[in-house]
């Protein structure tokens, strides 16, 4: 990508352990250094410009350089940088979000639980259903379904429950008490010439299997993202939640929505479960509350789980988890900040009008090009599944890394876009007009035409 090293690559490159990067690429490349952002566009050192198709990280929702959401941060910063929420203590500002995540919930909830990272929100997750089910008197009852291909997180834990073996072998994670059910990967997984509502029905009688085989009594909750990001763009085949809703419920297994990525409008709908339907009983959130600025998670947690909390007070005593940024009140201000432009800019709506506009750009343009096997997704979450032959959907030769070198001929081009191995991925700025959508499009079908 960075042709000549700058002086702020190399010493970048000499001291910096990055997250999820080769480090025989970060040596032969070095690294993209971006150093300022606007609207939907970021730019780099040297001063070129890119249209930043992922949002940064899934999480830029509003775009950058939004100065209401930067005003909030620097006045918050000024009035009390920080307390925390341990012990009886809290700043109003925190409460005041609080109630306003409440007021946004899919399904009515009772708490929520604050954090900063999608991956310490689902820790949180996992401790609130063991000692749901300890309270209720259920101590078997600990079992976690997850899928593979999902994503869920990089601590010990997330990643135990992410579905990628890759990060479990590496690192000889303990696999825990976490059952991993097939993906819902409709394109690659499912029988040729299977509908996708039977490939759904499919799915849920494995779900029903393997509760059955360890014995509903065993597990505690299965654990799903709505659209499945990091693991390839995966939205859910026809059907998936209804069929498996039933399912859980008979074996009163609880639901966890990871809304990370879906959460905050980027599916078209305010929640990723109310494009598909479906009502969790926990909903994990982060990236998008407070569009980036800050980081900061939010566990919803519904009268179900809260209820039993609640009588079995005496029981907890000191509820012993938390963070000391639990409720940092600088991410609070950033947060009200962004909910209040998701209202205001009518972003939902947005979204619910440019995807579908960009899904069909993409199909109209790449649709019928030798190499590319499939184009999914849903709202601004997309996805193009690169192939070598499609009718076969023969994957390339892996050390083409085909993926990435047309995620490096759009960087020429000034699109920024993330290789899932040869799936190339758009999770944009949901702010993003039409023209941007078809801004993205062209400069991406050049790059694919680059390459293959
Ligand atoms: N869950 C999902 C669905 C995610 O996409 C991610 C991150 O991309 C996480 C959890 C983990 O979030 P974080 O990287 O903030 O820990």
């Amino acid at each position: 990508m960075a042709t000549q090293r700058s002086e702020p690559a190399l010493r970048d490159e000499r001291s910096q352990l990055h997250p999820f990067t080769s480090i025989n690429d970060m040596k032969a490349e070095g690294p993209m250094m971006i150093e300022s952002g606007s609207g939907v566009r970021v730019r780099d050192l040297a001063g070129k410009e890119y249209l930043d198709g992922m949002a940064g990280l899934w999480c830029v929702n509003l775009g950058y350089g939004r100065k209401e959401i930067t005003d909030a941060i620097a006045q918050q910063s000024e009035r009390l940088s920080f307390f925390h929420t341990f012990n009886n203590m809290s700043v109003d500002v925190v409460g005041e979000c609080a109630e306003a995540l409440l007021q946004r919930a899919p399904v009515p909830m009772s708490r929520v639980f604050f954090g900063t990272s999608g991956s310490d929100a689902n820790e949180t997750q996992l401790k609130l259903i063991w000692v749901y089910n300890n309270l209720r008197g259920k101590p078997e009852k600990k079992k976690i379904i997850a899928r593979w291909n999902a994503y869920h997180g990089s601590s010990v834990a997330t990643a135990s429950l992410t579905g990628l073996p890759g990060m479990h072998k590496l690192f000889d994670l303990p696999k825990g008490p976490i059952i991993h059910v097939s993906a819902p990967y409709y394109y690659r997984n499912a029988p040729e010439g299977m509908s996708e509502r039977d490939f759904s029905r499919q799915l849920a009688k494995e779900l029903e299997e393997t509760i059955e085989r360890e014995g509903g009594d065993t597990i505690a909750a299965f654990f799903a993202e709505t659209v499945m990001g990091a693991g390839g763009l995966i939205p859910p085949p026809e059907g998936y939640f209804d069929e498996i809703m039933p399912i859980l419920k008979k074996h009163d297994i609880l639901l966890v929505a990871d809304e990370v990525v879906s959460g905050y409008g980027r599916l078209g709908t305010y929640w990723g479960c109310q494009s598909y339907g479906y009502e969790p009983d926990l909903i994990t959130s982060a990236k998008g509350v407070t569009s980036g600025y800050f980081p900061m998670s939010a566990v919803f947690i519904s009268p179900k789980v809260w209820d039993v909390l609640e009588a079995g007070a005496d029981q907890i005593g000191v509820f012993g988890h938390g963070y000391t940024y639990s409720g940092h009140p600088v991410g609070a201000a950033a947060a009200l900040a962004a909910l209040k432009l998701i209202d205001e800019l009518e972003v939902v709506k947005n979204v619910a009008d440019v995807g579908p506009y960009m899904m069909q750009a993409l199909k109209d343009r790449l649709g019928q090009h030798p190499h590319v096997g499939d184009i999914r997704g849903k709202g601004l979450m997309l996805g193009i599944e690169l192939v070598q032959d499609r009718g076969k959907k023969e994957t390339f030769p892996m050390q083409n890394r085909t993926g990435r070198q047309v995620l490096k001929a759009a960087a020429e081009r000034g699109l920024i876009t993330r290789a899932l191995g040869d799936t190339l991925v758009f999770a944009p700025p949901l702010v993003l007009s039409r023209g941007e959508a078809d801004e993205i499009v062209d400069k991406f079908a050049l790059a694919v035409e680059d390459v293959v």
